[in-house]
């Protein structure tokens, strides 16, 4: 089969490799759509995310749908023809936290085309691919492919709103309009919130937001900021979600959250920045982690099939397969850009 492996920085290969072969307990799935993650262009960008470098190339890609064409052993609950998301996290199920449910901060997790653990583990950017069938998930009917690869983003989002806290009449600001801050932004909506501000120093996306539901898209990088953000919340923000990784933006959390408010971290931020940590107490602040996801998937299944929610619109563009670098290479140049994916 095909497969588009990473060798290091800029240097992706389309490769031959061995077709898989479903051991007991796990499903050969034919792959249909592949997302483009903001840590698959990390990977191409730089040869590497945060501090991880690959130890050996690999295949990248973790948000894909498909269908299930070879069932192994003891698979009892799909059938060839199955169309599936798929869950990209593999977790042991054994250490304390997956024993108490908390299974994306797992010790010993695999997760679908990453180099976070050593050795690295293969992705979906290949024309087939063996899973567990725990990690499958039928869709319904009126489910598409594409929609369907956004099963993981979707569920990075769901997430972060359940790590936020309640949210119905609440006042929220996300900083960061790309495929996670608009994701956020529309379950948001979906689940009450009040008041919705996004900030993003490009214009696409601030439109996008506005078109989304947001009430306010401000742009974080313009001296009028702090003035636009009294008028809109006088008092600062109920929770803020930062989902940019943009240190700024994290600095810009801590001034306007109001008083006894909360701020999600979602965006990999560097290991170590100075930030006014001084506030926390002051203010008395909540400060959250995201990391990942975990028991949502079936949520945002459901969120995205129910028609509460309509995310088609972030899909950007389509390319075919077989033009893996250039799609990356476009989903890099970012104005404009949400969700570019990749077609079998
Ligand atoms: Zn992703
Ligand atoms: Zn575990």
């Amino acid at each position: 089969m095909k497969a588009w492996v990473l060798y290091g920085k800029e240097d992706l290969r389309y490769d031959q490799r061995e077709k898989p072969i479903p051991v007991s307990g796990e499903v050969l799935i034919s792959v249909s759509r592949v997302g483009i993650c903001g840590s698959d262009m990390s990977y191409y960008k730089t040869g590497k995310i945060g501090v991880y470098t690959p130890t050996r190339p690999f295949i990248i890609g973790h948000e894909f749908s498909g269908e299930i064409c070879e069932i192994g052993a003891e698979v009892k609950d799909f059938k060839i023809g199955d169309r599936v998301a798929v869950e990209p996290s593999m977790p042991c199920g054994r250490c304390d936290y997956c024993r108490v449910g908390r299974y994306n901060l797992c010790k010993n997790m695999r997760y679908l085309g990453s180099a976070m653990y050593d050795p690295p583990v293969d992705g979906a950017f290949c024309e087939y691919i063996t899973m567990p069938a725990e990690n499958c998930f039928k869709i319904p009917e009126n489910l598409e492919y594409g929609i369907a690869a956004l099963m993981e983003p979707l569920s990075v989002a769901t997430h972060a709103l359940m790590r936020a806290g309640s949210l119905p009449g609440h006042s929220i600001l996300i900083t960061g309009a790309g495929t996670i801050g608009q994701l956020i932004l529309i379950l948001a909506r979906a689940f009450g919130v009040a008041k919705v501000a996004v900030t993003d120093p490009e214009e696409g996306q601030r439109k996008l937001a506005l078109k989304q539901g947001a009430d306010y898209a401000l742009d974080p990088s313009v001296a009028e900021l702090p003035d636009q953000i009294r008028e809109i919340a006088p008092g600062g923000f109920d929770i803020v979600l930062e989902a940019s990784g943009i240190v700024n933006a994290l600095r810009q959390g801590f001034e306007y959250v109001r008083d006894g408010g909360t701020i999600v971290q979602i965006g990999i931020l560097p290991a170590e920045e100075k930030i006014p940590i001084g506030k926390i107490m002051f203010k008395e602040l909540k400060i959250v982690g995201s990391f990942r996801f975990c028991n949502v998937f079936h949520t945002a299944i459901e969120m995205a099939a129910s028609g509460r929610i309509n995310i088609e619109p972030l899909i950007t563009q389509v390319f075919p397969f077989t033009k893996l670098t250039e799609a990356i290479q476009f989903a890099c140049q970012g104005n404009n850009i949400i969700k570019i994916q990749a077609q079998l």
